[in-house]
């Protein structure tokens, strides 16, 4: 009413505020670890690990997200903590649809219709894969239509990198189970080369370094927060050490050990020696003109991998090319993919963004 009578309503100014995507719109990050969903209107309304503990008989699920992690490590015999996207791959099929079918329902208003969906699957899906992850969400949330992202698109729209210039960008995205080394131009990817090894890797070889060097047997979140705590991709100006809690691998017994800053890098090494392997040979391929942009204007890192210590310096060092952080690393991929929502009707076509790959109307 009021809106009408001061005219507010017609102002063309203030219409231009006014999101364009419908409130109810839905946007996915479906992550090797973290599943994120943006809603328009709303932002980023779920972040939570892509877990998921069910019976191992019955295929019941128990729990999903948050609280199916800390089940992992932790389940009595018959219940099983499960990341169904482990590898970058669904692993599971259902339990990926159970997992969405979660998080779609948590924060879907029935009452609203059916939303249109974006969704993020993680590099190195295969093409079967991707429409079986249209599927289920189409099947969990009652959507209207869904359009898959490529991720690193998603990333630098996320970062505030505008990519429909005809200008090279290089996204470098290292999540849980895969790292993806990606350059952009005009909307679509140029080239992209995805490899197995991410932050779970990571933990992993810490994991293999405390067997080896101190027969120690450690869980998969022990190894988790030895590398955000002490971990580094570099040398710091000053090492420290942390204590590390296990089971002796002869004694069998409970055991600790003072783990220091310098063995977990020796530790890391070898994950990271091939993510730069994958950078370079990426930079390698990519053609003159896009690498002189890339080389003006820096490598954008992505992915809650990027975030250890001094993995940004070592790109640095190892490429000679500027690297620059987005701002948010574990969050941008949601929050791009939120923003092409405002564009879900072009997509597919003039930006050459992501392709519907079916639609139910
Ligand atoms: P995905 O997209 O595959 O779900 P994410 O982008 O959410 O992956 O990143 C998850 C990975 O980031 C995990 O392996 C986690 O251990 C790692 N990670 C998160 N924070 C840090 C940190 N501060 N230092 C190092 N690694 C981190
Ligand atoms: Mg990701």
């Amino acid at each position: 009413m009021g809106f009408r009578r001061d005219g507010v309503g017609r102002d063309p100014s203030r219409r231009r505020l006014t999101p364009r995507l419908s409130v109810h719109d839905i946007a996915i990050d479906l992550g090797t670890a973290n599943t994120l969903v943006f809603v328009g209107g709303r932002g980023i309304v779920v972040s939570e690990p892509s877990v998921v503990a069910s019976d191992s008989l019955t295929g019941e699920v128990h729990a999903v997200g948050a609280e199916a992690e800390q089940m992992i490590g932790r389940t009595p015999a018959t219940i099983s903590a499960v990341r169904p996207l482990r590898h970058g791959v669904i692993a599971d099929f259902e339990v990926t649809e159970e997992m969405l079918r979660y998080f779609i329902r948590k924060v879907l208003d029935r009452r609203r219709g059916h939303p249109r969906m974006i969704v993020c699957a993680p590099s190195g899906v295969t093409e079967v894969e991707k429409r079986a992850v249209e599927e289920a969400s189409l099947a969990a949330g009652g959507a209207r239509r869904v359009h898959l992202i490529e991720e690193p698109i998603a990333a630098a729209i996320g970062a505030g990198v505008a990519i429909g210039e005809p200008i090279g960008r290089m996204v470098v995205n290292v999540g849980g189970g895969t790292s993806e080394v990606a350059v952009i131009s005009l909307g679509g990817m140029v080239l992209s080369r995805s490899i197995r090894v991410g932050g779970y890797e990571m933990d992993e070889a810490i994991t293999q370094y405390l067997r080896r060097e101190y027969q120690l047997a450690i869980g998969s979140q022990t190894a988790e927060a030895i590398k955000i705590s002490i971990g580094t991709a570099r040398p710091p100006e000053s090492e420290t050490a942390t204590p590390v809690r296990g089971r002796h691998l002869i004694t069998g017994l409970p055991t600790q050990v003072s783990l220091r800053s310098e063995e977990v890098r020796e530790a890391l090494k070898p994950p990271l020696d091939e993510i730069l392997r994958t950078i370079r040979d990426t930079l390698e391929q990519t053609p003159p003109e896009l690498a002189g942009d890339i080389a003006r204007d820096g490598i954008l890192l992505a992915g809650g991998g990027t975030l250890l210590r001094g993995f940004a310096e070592l790109v640095a060092a190892e490429t000679g090319m500027p690297v620059f952080s987005a701002d948010s690393p574990l969050r941008c991929v949601a929050f791009g993919s939120g923003q092409a929502l405002d564009h879900f009707d072009q997509l597919g076509s003039t930006t050459g963004m992501p392709r519907t790959l079916s639609t139910r109307d």
